[in-house]
């Protein structure tokens, strides 16, 4: 072989090298770019932060009435609103005489006009169907009005009934000492200092003490009721948790089928009059904090007092004229609340232990009681309360045992 070929040679070998590796780059990344969108890691599936559903704004003012709404609470069990809504006030409602605050309500079964009304009062009712604030029992602030005379009668079988299962929450508002009560049930008494007597001045001084217990207490809502009211905590959780406390939410019943009226004096002399509904005290209401804390230069310190004092009015009427008249929010009316001035016998059994207040008599009508059948007769638990504790709870050590309350 002649060793002068060999640098041609290698020249030749050379270019096809580098020719060869030309064409194989070129050909790489035409597969790479191929190859690239397969490459890339998948669309990540986890959810970025969504915005709260928009909460509407009031829709149907005072003819709006919702019952306790379908949502899940903790145990993510999921009423229907249906099965909760099955009276509409306004519909089979007694005739009332004037400034009578009778209300008699016939429920009527299978109405839902409140189905996927979802919207509140001013603000509040969260959209969708399920529990957007996982509220607690503990964020209820549960205020019950009593009187000294009514510690026996009356508060004691709350304490061994519903107040013993919210005992840390609820707060007992009375205008004597009772330290024997106190120590035997470890329950929230506070001495309000307030006169005993049942007038509009004695009864806006507790509820004026309830508010600022409130207040101070930084709980989510505030919910008052009185002495002769059976609180279904359940329900009440479940009511409450479809809203959100930072809105505007004034919940309850109106005593009234139409808006009371009074004679300004708080923003004017007097000479003009306002109309405004109101939550009936005796069937409860609700008030979420974020509302309760618009109400502070109106109910604060003693301010509740004045503002009673100045438009004349009972103490849950004052609560409406603030709300309504000096916020402008809306009541939402509900007919899971309830007081002895309806008929309470015509609320479908089936449906008691769905609403969110009982009550029990009256004064002219003793038996004025929710129709409940359980482990104990009408002899031995009047109120019927007694008997909604034991549907509710069955293992309480008292509540007769499964066999007897199947035997009645
Ligand atoms: N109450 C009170 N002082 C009284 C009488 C009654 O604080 O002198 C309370 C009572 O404990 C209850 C509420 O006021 O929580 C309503 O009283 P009641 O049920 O006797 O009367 P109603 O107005 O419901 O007919
Ligand atoms: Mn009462």
């Amino acid at each position: 072989m002649n060793p002068l070929h060999w640098p041609v040679r290698m020249h030749i070998a050379s270019v096809g090298v580098s020719k060869f590796c030309f064409l194989f780059s070129l050909a790489f990344c035409a597969l790479l770019l191929l190859l690239i969108p397969n490459l890339q890691p998948p669309a990540r599936q986890v959810d970025l932060p969504q915005p709260r559903p928009q909460v509407r704004p009031a829709q149907a003012g005072p003819s709006h009435h919702v019952g306790v709404p379908a949502v899940s609470v903790h145990t993510g069990e999921t009423r229907s609103a249906t099965e909760l809504n099955r009276s509409s006030a306004g519909q089979g409602r007694s005739i009332k005489t004037e400034g009578s605050r009778d209300d008699i309500i016939s429920p009527k079964r299978g109405m839902d006009s409140e189905r996927g009304a979802l919207s509140g009062g001013k603000g509040g009712r969260l959209s969708g169907s399920r529990s957007w604030d996982l509220l607690e029992l503990k964020d209820i602030f549960i205020a019950v009005k009593t009187t000294r005379k009514y510690h026996k009668s009356r508060l004691e079988l709350l304490i061994q009934t519903w107040i013993s299962q919210a005992i840390e929450q609820t707060y007992v508002f009375t205008d004597g000492e009772d330290k024997e009560l106190r120590m035997r049930t470890g329950v929230n008494l506070i001495n309000t200092n307030c006169s005993a007597a049942h007038t509009r001045q004695a009864l806006c001084c507790k509820m004026s003490v309830e508010y600022d217990k409130f207040i101070e207490s930084q709980k989510k809502w505030f919910c008052h009721v009185d002495d002769d009211n059976y609180v279904i905590l359940p329900s009440l959780l479940r009511l409450l948790s479809s809203y959100h406390h930072s809105q505007d939410v004034y919940l309850g019943r109106p005593s009234l089928d139409h808006p009371i009226e009074a004679a300004e004096r708080v923003k004017s002399d007097g000479s003009v009059s306002v109309k405004f509904w109101f939550a009936t005290g005796g069937a409860g209401f609700c008030i979420s904090r974020g509302l309760a804390l618009k109400m502070s230069p109106w109910a604060s310190l003693g301010n509740f007092i004045s503002t009673a004092e100045k438009i004349r009015l009972p103490d849950d009427c004052t609560i409406g004229y603030i709300i309504e008249a000096l916020l402008e929010v809306t009541l939402t009316h509900t007919h899971v609340f309830h007081s002895h001035l309806e008929n309470l016998q015509k609320l479908p059994t089936d449906t008691v232990l769905e609403q969110v207040t009982l009550s029990f008599g009256g004064f002219e009508n003793r038996r004025n009681v929710v129709s409940i059948v359980g482990g104990f007769s009408l002899a031995e638990d009047p109120t019927r309360f007694k008997t909604v504790h034991c549907l509710l709870y069955p293992d309480t050590d008292w509540c007769p045992k499964l066999e007897r309350r199947h035997r009645n």
